[in-house]
Parts: C-alpha cells; structure tokens; sequence
C-alpha cells in the first residue's frame, strides 16, 4: 500500500501502516479521544486503529 506523507505513524502492529517507513498508507484517519474532555496528548487515540499480522 502506498504510504501517505501526510500521516506519520510508528504504530507498527496496525494493518494500515506503511511497515518499511513511519507513515499510514490511508487517505484519511479518524483521531479520536477517550475521555470526555481530553486535556494531554494521552486522551487522544487513532480511531481508525486495526489489528495488523502478529
Ligand atoms: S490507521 Fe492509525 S494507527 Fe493505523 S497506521 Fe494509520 S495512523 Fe497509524
């Protein structure tokens, strides 16, 4: 899949990651965040997350 430079990524156990280099290989990603009100980079997740190959 084709890396897209505009997302840098190093979460490498998800299946839409572009593996060789640091970046998501889809057009767009959903950031999203688990507490009700996010106050630190910690609250905030990629939604768009899948479990890749182990
Ligand atoms: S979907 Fe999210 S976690 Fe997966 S490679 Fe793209 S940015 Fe990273």
């Amino acid at each position: 899949m084709e890396k897209n430079k505009s997302i840098g990524c190093i979460v490498s156990e998800c299946k839409y990651h572009a593996q060789e280099q640091n970046y998501c290989t889809l057009d767009q990603i959903q950031v999203v965040k688990h507490e009700g009100h996010a106050e630190s980079k910690q609250c905030t997740d990629c939604g768009s997350f899948e479990l890749g190959r182990q």
